[in-house]
């Protein structure tokens, strides 16, 4: 199958039908690879969402008072609906995101591998006894909010997509899923799937602008339940949009600037190698996780920068359909250009390009928004380069000294997501894992996330943890009953 081969115009899942805007707009979808227009997506607005969150709430009565076993059944059968179609799912967002098929597929099957996490856990939603006084029962119910909003960002489109919406519809809710105008079609594939498997306005899917079907479905008032995935600054801006209608529960998973800190003792080779992964190049960068910031100490500074860079310089960018491929194109021209923004940023401030630095030299690649995997040194921790998020494949290197220095350059920004330290001490180790300001901490590792363990940020990174127990209980209000024996 060629990628952009599906190209059509694609339907929102509204209450179970396939439709287009009521306006009839559309989006154009770009594969950025290649500059091609590849399909249409509906532009959604205000009215879409208003027939999206009735749906959700017609359908959210008898969804709720189902068996959680009936709805994990469902959950389920979605699940193997993701993995039979993985393949094509995964084509989807390589057309549109610009990532390599090997990552797109493992996020298509990520998606299922999550879907049924959350389906396992369909009866671990429980309340409790509490011991208040001996002549009454107390005990607590976990119910639902009702519809749930969801909206995610372009990274990783299928992935978010899927393993998004377990949690919301396992606790009893139905879901409004609004992926990014940039990745739409893989949500829009799942929607069809979703849509044999799940009764109607369980899940509805809308595509469409932030500022347009996002803003509408943050200020519903018929939305009680808000979950965001994107940048902080968008982040910010939807707290204080949500709270304009009535009151809501928002949680925010945001941006990184994340450190990866070489200590002296460490493994060099297995540091270079978890500095390489933890950049995500294998996606361009474009990960909240990636570890952007490396603090090397001074010792092993040249050995170990010198080895990374070369790690680097021999990444494989390509056509992200191609199995070879390891570095694709950047998700859209926006971003394209602020990733280059910065490297003229990063120049200017003085900071050394020590790999990559620009687009790949290979002519197959010209009309696509690729970058190499670069690298700059000598980077000042209170640049622009060391403080902002750049969401590409940027790495910016610094040196310190003592552990104290290491740790206030690591905790010297405003976000604070995920960390990595590499050591062979033990309780250097430890130290590092308590006094630095992440939500997620790695030690001699990087990149990796495992089912069932809580993921989230600390200050501007975010509100809540997702991927584990915690985010399915974060879909339940509790309810307290208090019975006083007759
Ligand atoms: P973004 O904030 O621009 O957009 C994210 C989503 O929000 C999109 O669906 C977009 O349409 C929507 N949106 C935009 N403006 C809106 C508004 N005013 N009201 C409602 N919705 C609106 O982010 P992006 O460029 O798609 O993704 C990159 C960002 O996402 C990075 O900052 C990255 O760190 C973050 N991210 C965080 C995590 C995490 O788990 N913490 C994971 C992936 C990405």
């Amino acid at each position: 199958m060629t990628v952009g081969s599906d190209s059509r115009t694609w339907s929102a899942l509204i209450g179970g039908e396939l439709r287009s805007a009521r306006s009839g707009e559309t989006i154009d979808v770009v594969n950025p690879a290649t500059g091609e227009t590849i399909a249409t997506v509906p532009r959604c607005g205000a009215e879409d969402v208003d027939d999206a969150v009735s749906a959700a709430s017609a359908a959210f009565e008898s969804w709720r008072h189902l068996n959680p076993t009936e709805r994990a059944r469902r959950v389920n059968a979605l699940a193997d609906a993701v993995s039979e179609h993985a393949e094509e799912l995964a084509l989807l967002d390589v057309a549109e995101n610009g990532s390599p098929i090997r990552e797109m597929r493992g996020d298509a099957h990520a998606a299922a591998a999550q879907l049924r996490y959350f389906a396992g856990l369909a009866l671990e939603l429980r309340g409790e006894t509490i011991p208040g006084d001996s002549d009454r029962l107390n005990y607590t119910l976990m119910t639902p909010f009702g519809v749930v909003g969801r909206i995610v960002p372009f990274n990783h489109p299928l992935m978010f997509a899927g393993a998004k919406i377990a949690a919301p519809l396992i606790a009893g809710n139905t879901v409004i899923l609004k992926p990014s105008e940039h990745t739409s079609t893989s949500a829009l594939r799942l929607a069809e799937l979703a849509a044999e498997v799940l009764p109607p306005g369980v899940l509805n899917v809308i595509t469409g602008y932030g500022d347009e079907a996002g803003d509408a479905l943050v200020v519903h008032p018929g939305v009680r339940r808000l979950a965001f995935i994107g940048s902080a600054e968008i982040g910010r801006h939807i707290q204080q949009r949500a709270a304009t209608s009535v009151v809501k529960t928002v949680t925010l998973e945001l941006g990184g600037k994340n450190p990866v800190v070489i200590f002296a003792d460490a493994d060099v080779e297995e540091a270079v190698a978890g500095a390489l992964r933890g950049m995500n190049f294998t996606w361009q960068g474009q990960s909240c996780g990636s570890t952007s910031r490396l603090l090397v100490h001074r010792s092993i500074h040249d050995e170990l920068v010198t080895a990374l860079a070369a790690a680097m310089d021999a990444m494989r960018s390509g056509p992200p359909a191609e199995e070879s491929t390891e570095t694709g194109a950047i998700v859209h021209r926006r971003q394209y250009e602020k990733v280059l923004g910065y490297l003229e940023i990063g120049r200017a401030e003085g900071a050394r390009v020590v790999a990559g630095g620009g687009p790949p030299d290979d002519p197959r690649l010209a009309n696509g928004l690729f970058v190499r995997p670069t690298l700059f040194d000598g980077v000042d921790p209170g640049s622009r380069l060391a403080q902002e998020e750049i969401f590409g494949p940027v790495l910016a290197a610094m040196t310190f000294d003592t552990y104290e220095e290491a740790l206030q350059i690591a905790n010297g920004v405003s976000l604070g997501l995920t960390a990595s330290a590499f050591t062979r001490d033990l309780s250097l180790a430890h130290r590092f894992a308590r006094d630095v300001e992440a939500g997620f901490v790695w030690i001699n590792d990087t990149s990796k996330h495992f089912p069932g363990v809580p993921f989230g940020g600390v200050k501007d990174s975010g509100v809540g943890r997702e991927e584990s127990l915690d985010e399915l209980v974060s879909y339940a209000q509790v309810k307290n009953v208090n019975v006083r024996f007759g």
